[in-house]
C-alpha cells in the first residue's frame, strides 16, 4: 500500500487489499486492478477511513460493478467496496424503507413487496446496489430511483456522515450531480430512505416476475455484460441506431456487440477493457457518421489509458 495517501496512526477495522484485480468485481469480468481497495467493517469504520485519506487522493466507490469498467492499466486511487458491508435494510415507517448503500437493488424490491408496498418493482431487474442506483439514477420500465427517494445519507471526504434531501442534487436521466453548496466536499452515498405507496404483496411479486421474464427474453444475460452501454438519445434508442449500422455481432478481441440486444456489449471470452472500449468507440463513430447522433456512454469508465 502507498502510505503517501494515508495519514499514520489510524486504527481501522476493515480490510485493505493491494493491487486488487477489478475484473473480479465488475459484471463485464474484464479490466485492470485497483492500486488498493478497502472493505470497510461498517459505516463508522468507513467514515474513519475517509478521514485518513489525503485530500487529493482518487476515490472510487464500487457496488456490484454492473455499470463499470476499469481500464487494463488499472486505477491508481482507492476503491471502496460497499456490497456485503453496508447491508442494513429496515421498515422505517409504514411506507418508508431505510436501506444502506451496499444492499442489492433487487433485495430492496423484494423487501418492499414483502411489506405490501408498491413502486419498487422496477429495482428487481437492476443488478446493482442501492448506492449504484442512487449514483446512476437507475431506472427501467417507467420507474426511476430518485422518484422514490425521500432522503439520502452520504459520507464525505472529510469523514462526516450527512443527511441530504433530493434538493441537494441535480437529478436527470441517468444523471445525478451534487449541487454546489458552501463548503461542500466530495460525498458518496451510504444509505437512503425510500417512500413507496401502500400496495399489495402478491401483485408486486407478480409484477417483479413479469419484469424479470421480459429481461430474460430480451437481454444476453448468459454472457458477462454491463447492461445498456449508451444512454438513449432524446426520442430514439441507442440499440436501434447501433443495429441499423449493422453492428450486431461485431467483435473486437473478446468483446462483441450482442446479437440479441445491440446496446449491450458482451464479454464473449477473454475480453480486455481495451477491447470493450474500442467497440464503444466504434459504435459511437458509426452512429455519428450514419445518423449524426453522438451516443453518450451510460457505463462508467475509470483508470489510466494504457
Ligand atoms: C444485465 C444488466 C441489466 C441492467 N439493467 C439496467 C436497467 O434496466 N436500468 C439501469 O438504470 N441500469 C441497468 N444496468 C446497469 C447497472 O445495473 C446500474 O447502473 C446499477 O445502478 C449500478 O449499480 P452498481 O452497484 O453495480 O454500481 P457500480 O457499477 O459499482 O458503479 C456505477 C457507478 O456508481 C458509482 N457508485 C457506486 N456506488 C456508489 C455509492 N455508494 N456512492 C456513490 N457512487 C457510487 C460508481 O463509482 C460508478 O460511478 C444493468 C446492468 C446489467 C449488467
Amino acid at each position: 500500500m502507498n502510505m503517501a495517501d494515508m495519514e499514520p496512526s489510524t486504527t481501522l477495522r476493515g480490510r485493505w487489499m493491494d493491487s486488487e484485480p477489478m475484473a473480479r468485481h465488475v459484471s463485464w469480468r474484464a479490466g485492470g486492478a485497483a492500486r488498493r481497495a478497502y472493505l470497510p467493517a461498517d459505516l463508522a469504520d468507513l467514515a474513519a477511513m475517509m478521514r485518513t485519506l489525503n485530500p487529493g487522493a482518487d476515490v472510487l466507490f464500487v457496488g456490484l460493478g454492473s455499470n463499470l469498467l476499469i481500464r487494463d492499466a488499472g486505477f491508481r486511487g482507492t476503491v471502496v467496496f460497499t456490497h456485503s458491508v453496508l447491508k442494513a435494510i429496515a421498515l422505517a415507517a409504514s411506507t418508508e424503507i431505510h436501506v444502506q448503500a451496499g444492499v442489492a437493488a433487487p433485495k430492496l424490491a423484494r423487501f418492499a413487496a414483502m411489506h405490501d408496498l408498491a413502486g419498487a418493482e422496477f429495482l428487481a431487474g437492476i443488478p446493482g446496489t442501492v448506492g449504484g442506483a442512487l449514483a446512476m439514477n437507475a431506472g427501467c420500465y417507467g420507474g426511476e430511483t430518485w422518484r422514490v427517494v425521500r432522503s439520502v445519507t452520504t459520507v464525505g471526504r472529510d469523514g462526516v456522515v450527512r443527511e441530504r434531501s433530493a434538493d441537494d442534487f441535480d437529478i436527470g436521466y441517468r444523471h445525478v450531480a451534487p449541487r454546489p453548496l458552501p463548503g461542500r466536499c466530495d460525498e458518496w452515498f451510504v444509505a437512503a430512505r425510500f417512500g413507496f405507496a401502500i400496495g399489495d404483496g402478491p401483485a408486486a411479486r407478480a409484477r417483479i416476475k413479469d419484469l424479470l421474464a421480459r429481461r430474460i427474453a430480451s437481454q444476453p444475460l448468459d454472457q458477462p455484460n454491463a447492461g445498456s452501454v449508451f444512454r438513449n438519445p432524446p426520442g430514439d434508442h441507442a440499440a436501434r441506431l447501433i443495429e441499423a449500422c449493422g453492428l450486431k455481432g461485431r467483435r473486437i478481441g473478446g468483446a462483441m456487440i450482442s446479437t440479441r440486444h445491440a446496446n449491450f456489449i458482451v464479454n464473449a471470452g477473454g475480453a480486455s477493457a481495451a477491447d470493450i472500449e474500442r467497440l464503444i468507440v466504434l459504435a459511437q463513430s458509426e452512429v455519428r457518421i450514419r445518423f449524426g447522433i453522438a451516443l453518450e456512454c451510460e457505463v462508467r469508465i475509470y483508470g489510466d489509458q494504457p
